[in-house]
C-alpha cells in the first residue's frame, strides 16, 4: 500500500476552554482549507476525498466513535466522530493518537513494514501503540500501549494518573522539565537559569536539549538520567514483547543520537540478548506528523479491509 505524503497542511493550539465544539468545528475549518491548497477553492471536498481519519488522546470507544476521557483536554464521554462525520459530510474512523502514530511509522516511517512493531510517542504525556503483522493489537478494552503508565519505581514520583513511580513521570517531556527546574531550585548550577533569564518555569524539555548541545554539564545529567529509565521501560518492553522494531517518536527526539545511544546501552543490560540483539530501538521519520499520517492510513486500511 503506498500514500502517506501529506498533500496540505493546516495546524492550530487546541484551546480545551472553548470546549470541545468549538475544537471541532476549527478542525473543519482546517480540513476544508487544507483540501482546498490541494484541490482547487471551487472543488467540493465531498467529490474528491475519500474520508476522515482522527486521532484523538485519550481513552477511546471505537465501537461508538466517543471519547470516553481526555486528560490533558477535559472531555468527557464526547461523541467526536460523528460530529465530524456530520461536520464533514464524510465518512470518519477514530483512533487514539498513539496508536495514530505508531501506524505511521510501521506504514511508511522508520519501523516501515515491521512484523512486530512498538511505537512510543514522547511528549506532553507518554502513550504507545503496538503493531503485530500490520494489524494495531488493541487487547480486552482498547488500551493496549500505555506505555507511559507501567511502574518503574514502586515508591516513585506522583504520576497525573494518580499512581506512584510511572515512566510519564519522570521522562515524558513535561517532567523532563520539571525534574531539571527541581534540581536546579535545590542548588544544581545550569546554563539553563541564564537561558530563561532566571524564569524556571520557562524551563522546557526543548531547552535542556539545547542546554545539552551548548554542553551544559546538568543538563547531561538530566538527560543521561532520563535515557535510563527510557531503557528501563523500553527493557521490559523487549523482555515481555519481543518485538522487532521500537520506534520513539515526538519532540523528544530532537535530543539526538546522545540519547539513543544511551537508551540502547541501558536497555542492553536489562535485557535477553536474543531479545536485544532482533530489536531496533529507532527515532521516528515523522516527529510533527506521524499522528495525521497515521490517522489517515489507518482510514485507508479499514476502506480496504471492508
Ligand atoms: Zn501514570
Amino acid at each position: 500500500m503506498e500514500g502517506g505524503e501529506p498533500h496540505g497542511l493546516r495546524s492550530q493550539k487546541t484551546d480545551p476552554g472553548r470546549g470541545p465544539d468549538a475544537v471541532i468545528e476549527d478542525i473543519g475549518r482546517m480540513v476544508t482549507a487544507a483540501t482546498q491548497d490541494v484541490l482547487g477553492k471551487e472543488s467540493g471536498v465531498k467529490n474528491k476525498v475519500l474520508g476522515a481519519g482522527i486521532g484523538c488522546p485519550g481513552s477511546i470507544d471505537r465501537s461508538t466513535g466517543v471519547v470516553r476521557t481526555t486528560p490533558n483536554l477535559g472531555w468527557i464521554d464526547y461523541p467526536i466522530r460523528s460530529r465530524v462525520t456530520s461536520l464533514l459530510d464524510l465518512p470518519t474512523v477514530l483512533d487514539n493518537d498513539a496508536n495514530c502514530a505508531t501506524y505511521a511509522e510501521w506504514w511508511q516511517g522508520s519501523g516501515k513494514g515491521a512484523e512486530h512493531l512498538i511505537g512510543i510517542t514522547l511528549g506532553t504525556g507518554i502513550g504507545g501503540g503496538m503493531m503485530l503483522r500490520g494489524k494495531i493489537v488493541r487487547g480486552a478494552s482498547g488500551s493496549v500501549g500505555e506505555v507511559g503508565h507501567m511502574t518503574i519505581d514502586y515508591n516513585g514520583r506522583l504520576c497525573s494518573c494518580g499512581n506512584r513511580g510511572c515512566l510519564e513521570a519522570y521522562a515524558s517531556g513535561s517532567s523532563i522539565a520539571l525534574r531539571a527546574i527541581e534540581g536546579i531550585r535545590s542548588g544544581s548550577k545550569s546554563i539553563l537559569t541564564e537561558l530563561v533569564d532566571g524564569d524556571l518555569d520557562h524551563i522546557s524539555s526543548a531547552l535542556i536539549f539545547e542546554a545539552l548541545k551548548l554542553g551544559d554539564e546538568y543538563a547531561h545529567e538530566i538527560i543521561t538520567e532520563t535515557a535510563k529509565l527510557l531503557g528501563i521501560g523500553i527493557a521490559n518492553l523487549i523482555n515481555t514483547l519481543n518485538p522487532d522494531v521500537i520506534v520513539v517518536v515526538g519532540g523528544v527526539v530532537g535530543a539526538g543520537d546522545y540519547l539513543f545511544q544511551a537508551i540502547r546501552s541501558e536497555a542492553q543490560t536489562r535485557t535477553f540478548r536474543s531479545a536485544f540483539q532482533r530489536c531496533d530501538i529507532v527515532p521516528g521519520q515523522f516527529p510533527l506528523t506521524a499522528g495525521i499520517i497515521g490517522a489517515a492510513g489507518i482510514f485507508i486500511s479499514e476502506l480496504t479491509d471492508s
